[in-house]
């Protein structure tokens, strides 16, 4: 018995395969903000050229179906890093405050011998553990000139955030101890609201017109959380603070006084004379919000062409330095966003563009180079396959699952639905609300506000226009897919979940 345990204590402590070869791959983690996929090239989009994202997908691969568990910046945030739902990590909307003293994958690879960091966007609001070093902005962040927390303290830095980010990230490349494989998050503040592109990209779309999407002017019938909510292009998106206009108002005071007197220069240059057209045109209804959602892309996506670079900046420098075969990157966003689809922009609820997020990796010798994975991943298999990359363990309460088996195997599957929680009644007034979503179907509990259930099939409505549920011809599929998503409640342990569902309506 005192020989098997022993024994066992042995191969306890004996490196992984991985370790054992000595060559343990570095793991570079890019999380942008509110990135839709519907903007970068290489999901197909047209509204602009991502090459940068493009060669990360072309020389590894692409997820077709990568979704978030609660479409909100530091909710994303907390359970990449987790590998847990919101309830389970406690950050379940933005006014919440991340627990940092909770187990998290940093410090696991920390423990297993990685040198860690999270540079940029952090926006969990406590200090970040697990990290031997890190440089975050506080809460929202900056576009121009902007603080950021360094060991505690608030230092300015002279310049634009995404150039910023990439600088501090190389600065800790440069300085770090080569004989340790390391674990690096780059945290990118971009493409947040209110976009504030680079100088440098102002006026890049000015010769655009950009595509109306098919149900830009949706009008939510049949589906009462959509009609509630607070986050059209036409009455929620401000001309003033968002699009730059008039700009002797809440613009003025907010980022615009942030900048030098040579970045003001350029901006007042730029957007003067699109100021005055503006104000001589007088639009009204339908011409004013199509002018809006013109004027909301050139500064969104002018705002994506400086991430784009920057993703660029950092394989470069992993090229440089002959660190890119040994290294597996990963580029996300906190969660998808709208580009116009239901006259929307923001994210928050479980309709398609805002649950999916654009996910795109690279790992040489692993993921075969132009691979499209058709599997089911979320945001909570990060932390849990960047553990099994480095031949770490999984601790047993983590509840996402490592993709690791997808990346060698794209056709295959870790999952056959996927569970969403989403809680923020606040800013954009979008309800409460939880669902499943298997291959066909979405079924949705919205509660608190109002509630209602929605269903829809996604092979006839990828669009999620009709909401059927209730209708004939549903009943069998509304009652399975009730079943699963009990199920899903229970797997994740989701008591409050579970109360509302029970709930006859
Ligand atoms: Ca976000």
């Amino acid at each position: 018995m005192r020989y098997i345990l022993f024994l066992f204590l042995i191969i306890g402590h004996l490196p992984s395969q991985a370790q054992q070869k000595g060559k343990r791959p570095n793991i570079v983690i890019i999380v942008s903000d509110d990135h839709a996929f519907q903007a970068i090239s290489a999901y197909g989009g047209k509204l602009m050229q991502t090459p940068n994202i493009d060669r990360l997908a072309k020389e590894g691969g692409i997820f077709n179906k990568a979704y978030v568990t609660n479409s909100l910046c530091g909710p994303s945030r907390a359970t990449i890093l987790t590998g847990k739902y919101s309830h389970k990590n406690g950050f379940k909307d933005n006014r919440s405050s991340f627990d940092g003293s909770q187990d998290n994958f940093a410090k696991r690879l920390q423990a297993g011998g990685y040198q860690t960091a999270w540079i940029g966007k952090w926006h969990l609001e406590t200090e970040p553990q697990g990290f031997d070093y890190w440089q975050v902005l506080p809460g929202q962040g900056a576009y121009y000139n902007p603080d950021f927390l360094v060991a505690g303290k608030k230092i300015r830095k002279e310049g634009y955030v995404t150039n910023l980010i990439s600088d501090a990230a190389e600065q800790w490349l440069d300085g770090r101890d080569a004989s340790k494989p390391f674990c690096l998050v780059i945290g990118h503040k971009a493409t947040h609201r209110n976009w504030l592109p680079d100088t440098t990209d102002l006026g890049r779309f000015d010769n655009s017109t950009f595509p109306l999407p098919a149900n830009f002017y949706d009008t939510y019938e049949g589906r009462a959380a959509a009609q509630h909510q607070d986050m059209t292009i036409a009455k929620t998106m401000q001309l003033a603070s968002d699009l730059k206009m008039l700009p002797d108002s809440g613009f003025r005071k907010g980022e615009f006084s942030r900048m030098n007197a040579a970045q003001r220069a350029k901006f007042e240059a730029y957007y003067k004379p699109i100021i005055a057209k503006f104000r001589a045109a007088g639009l009204k209804g339908n011409a004013l919000t199509e002018w809006k959602y013109q004027r909301y892309l050139k500064d969104y996506l002018s705002t994506a062409a400086a991430l784009d670079r920057n993703i660029g900046r950092i394989l470069h420098y992993l090229d440089a330095h002959q660190l890119s075969r040994n290294t597996l990157v990963i580029y996300l966003s906190d969660q998808g966003f709208y580009m116009g689809e239901h006259g929307w922009f923001d994210k928050r609820f479980m309709y398609e563009e805002s649950f999916r997020t654009p996910m795109v990796i690279r790992y040489p010798g692993v993921v075969k180079p132009g691979s499209r994975i058709n599997g089911m991943v979320m945001n909570l298999d990060i932390a849990p396959t960047c553990l099994e990359v480095a031949g770490v363990p999984v601790p047993g309460d983590v509840q996402g699952k490592s993709f690791l088996s997808l990346l060698k195997n794209p056709s295959g599957s870790i999952r056959k639905s996927m569970y969403y929680h989403y809680y923020e009644m606040a800013e954009h007034s979008v309800w409460p609300h939880f669902g499943i979503r298997t291959q066909q179907y979405k079924l949705i509990r919205f509660y608190q506000e109002g509630e209602k259930w929605e269903l829809f099939d996604l092979l006839k409505d990828p669009s999620e226009m009709h909401n059927v549920y209730g209708q004939k011809g549903y009943e069998q599929i509304t009652v399975k897919l009730k079943e699963e998503l009990k199920g899903l409640i229970r797997e994740y342990e989701d008591e409050e979940a579970m109360q509302i569902f029970n709930k006859e309506i």
